[in-house]
């Protein structure tokens, strides 16, 4: 076993990689930008090492400057967690020629894989059954629309190098090809800088089903499968393990070709491949398609680690260091079932839009295992991605460990930055999700019943107003014997304004007064009836949903200007494309500026008609929340 590694990585991913090389008393070193100076995972690595300034591309992209680090430190070894490099080919040969070990498959094995259209011809030629469609060299857009016409709409348009569900189509009718194409090929370009696109045949009710393999070179086994197919943009939200309805005899076939897919290209390490599964009438043996394979640790594979008792990154770690693998196939087994969470800093009623702040408060129940990064205090910065954690549960059986989910999202709690986690609560409580019946399409056809904000109720109101006050019975603060004391406080919620009215009624009791309803709050077990806590200028209350409410200063009410002459730019991002110049004249919704932010896309549009006095930014510039992406002339 190694004595030391090194990881390639930040955030969640490297604290979950630090603990088990900790528990396996294998000394660790982390790396960190400017902005992750005070990270978790530096802190909690033996030691650390700077890399540069927070853009990945000067600090956790830069491969030369960890493998250096490695020298300096003298580890051995270099685990990559998932995004950033940990699918680098050119990374894996120089740190192996560095002679360093890559915690992972070789370079040989990534290319193998990296583009879609050659892993799924390669998988083809192995017998592993691949969506029907064409994933050749010729891209003219002729000759690929007849191809779609072969396969049969509804068709989907791929990038070849595509990945986080860029790149992506989905074509109904003959009529919306062309237009789709050119889409899909403009946005493959700027995401992977190859426009190459791969025609498949759209499966209907789809569900996205993955397994998990180990290899060790040349055999390997694996975990059973996860099911992703909670996702919004194809980007997953709630995975579990095992699927629900899975039969042992499409277990055992999709096991089987996913063991062939790594054996074939002589898989070393944790992996996974992807399928998509026709998931209308049962799963079936002749009913699953290779899509593609994640040649690195997934994002949710906790669920796997819970089912199977099996420690994926121990497993990395020793396979990697030429142990033989843990397990045989016979070895491994499930047990019960489990979920995986994200809980990510966004708005959501706002459209999903990654959040920034500083975290006042973060509380996770003990009946979660809790992947995290970050601590009560952290910022989430506009450089990475906005995860706060992933809660997993796990139970005796689907039922029980969807229980649990749901109680331990209704006990997280995050103040200080908005978060997904009511989005989250509402999903883990759906009907067709707790019912198992679901495929891709379901958290988009639900809507905006899952994303809406929900308002609060009265008493959360009145447990706020309480909080604002800072009125607790102990030490008896502001609490008079002779007469009921009254305040009054202004708070503003999800853009509306309260102004409940608080009566003290004993030093342990106070009425709560909003418009015409009387509520009576009792202080009991150290709360005013619901967590809740005041941080800052806010207060944030912890009910049926998180709700964060800004306490007004009555008199600073009126000053702020009400806009329409600027547009600023509503999230931290990268500026793609600036679309007009100052002394343009536009029109209301004309696009000016295009934003990009954690795998998105956002266009800043002209707020009404006039003259463009001003454009701030310029394309390849980072700006945060708030920044002046451009001005209009005052109005006549
Ligand atoms: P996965 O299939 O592992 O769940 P995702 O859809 O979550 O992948 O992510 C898409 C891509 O973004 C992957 O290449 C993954 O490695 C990367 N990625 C996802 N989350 C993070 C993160 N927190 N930090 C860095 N990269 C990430
Ligand atoms: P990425 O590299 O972006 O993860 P994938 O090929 O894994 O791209 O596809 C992402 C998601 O798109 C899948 O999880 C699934 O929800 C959907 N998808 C992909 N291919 C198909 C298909 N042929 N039919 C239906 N849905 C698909
Ligand atoms: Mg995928």
């Amino acid at each position: 076993m190694f004595d030391t590694i090194l990881i390639a990585n930040r955030g969640e991913i490297a604290c979950r990689v630090i603990k088990t090389a900790r528990a396996m008393g294998v000394r660790t070193v982390a790396v960190y930008s400017d902005a992750d100076a005070q990270a978790l995972h530096v802190a909690m690595a033996d030691e650390a090492v700077h890399l540069g300034p927070a853009p990945v591309a000067e600090s956790y992209l830069r491969g030369d400057l960890i493998i250096e680090a490695a020298r300096l430190t003298g580890a051995e070894a270099i685990h990559p967690g998932y995004g950033f490099l940990s699918e680098n080919p050119d990374f894996v040969e120089a740190v192996e020629a560095a002679g360093l070990v890559f915690i992972g498959p070789s370079a040989k094995a990534i290319r193998a894989m990296g583009l879609k259209d050659a892993a799924k011809a390669l998988m083809a030629e192995a017998g592993v059954p691949v969506v029907p469609g064409y994933h050749g060299a010729e891209q003219d857009p002729a000759f690929l629309a007849d191809r779609a016409a072969e396969i049969g709409y509804p068709v989907l348009i791929k990038a070849v190098a595509g990945g986080g569900g860029k790149g992506m189509r989905l074509v109904e009718a003959a009529s919306d090809f062309e237009e789709n194409l050119s889409a899909a090929q403009a946005e493959a370009k700027t995401a992977f800088g190859n426009p190459a696109v791969l025609i498949e045949k759209y499966i209907q009710s789809p569900r996205h089903i993955e397994v998990q393999v180990f290899g060790d070179g040349t055999q390997a086994v694996h975990l059973f499968e996860r099911d992703c197919s909670l996702q919004r943009r194809h980007q997953k939200v709630i995975e579990e393990a095992p699927a629900p309805g899975m039969t042992d005899a499409v277990r055992a076939a999709m096991g089987e070709a996913a063991v062939r897919a790594a054996e074939a290209i002589g898989y070393a390490g944790a992996g996974t491949v992807e399928f998509i599964v026709d998931g209308a009438n049962g799963l079936r043996t002749d009913g699953f398609w290779f899509m593609e394979m994640n040649t690195r640790l997934q994002v949710e594979h906790p669920v796997t680690e819970a089912i199977t008792g099996v420690d994926l990154v121990e497993w990395q770690l020793r396979v990697a260091a030429g142990e033989d693998l843990p397990a045989s196939q016979d070895d491994l087994k499930i047990t019960g079932h489990a979920f995986e969470a994200r809980l990510y800093a966004e708005d959501v009623p706002a459209g999903f839009l990654p959040a920034t702040g500083r975290i006042d408060h973060l509380s996770f129940p003990d009946l979660a295992r809790i992947d995290s990064g970050v601590r009560a205090g952290d910022e989430i910065s506009p450089w990475y991605d906005p995860m706060i954690a992933k809660v997993t549960v796990q139970g005796p059986d689907r039922g029980s460990a969807l229980r649990k989910l749901r109680a331990a999202l209704d006990r997280t709690e995050v103040a200080g930055t908005v978060t997904n986690i009511d989005f989250l609560r509402k999903l883990a409580r759906d009907d067709g999700f707790a019912a198992a019946a679901f495929d891709t399409g379901l958290i988009a056809a639900r809507g905006a019943g899952l994303s809406n904000a929900v308002l609060p109720t009265a008493r959360e109101v009145a447990v706020a107003a309480v909080t604002a006050a800072g009125i607790t019975p102990e030490p008896l603060q502001g609490f008079s014997l002779w007469a009921p004391l009254r305040w009054r406080i202004t708070l503003d919620c999800a853009g509306r304004t309260y102004a409940p009215q608080i009566e003290m009624l004993a030093p342990d009791r106070c009425r709560v007064t909003l418009e015409d309803a009387h509520d009576t709050l009792a202080w009991w077990g150290g709360t005013w009836g619901l967590p809740a806590l005041r941080h800052g200028g806010y207060v944030t209350v912890f009910g049926a949903a998180t709700h964060s409410f800004a306490i007004v200063d009555p008199l600073a009410r009126d000053t702020a200007a009400e806009g329409g002459d600027t547009v600023m730019a509503p999230m931290p991002g990268l500026v793609t494309a600036v679309v007009v110049k100052a002394g343009q004249a536009v029109t209301a919704g004309d696009r000016l500026v295009v934003l990009e932010a954690m795998k998105m896309e956002h266009v800043l549009r002209a707020p009404r008609d006039g003259v463009l006095a001003e454009v701030a930014v310029a394309q390849g510039q980072q700006v945060a929340a708030g920044d002046l992406v451009a001005a209009l002339e005052p109005e006549a």
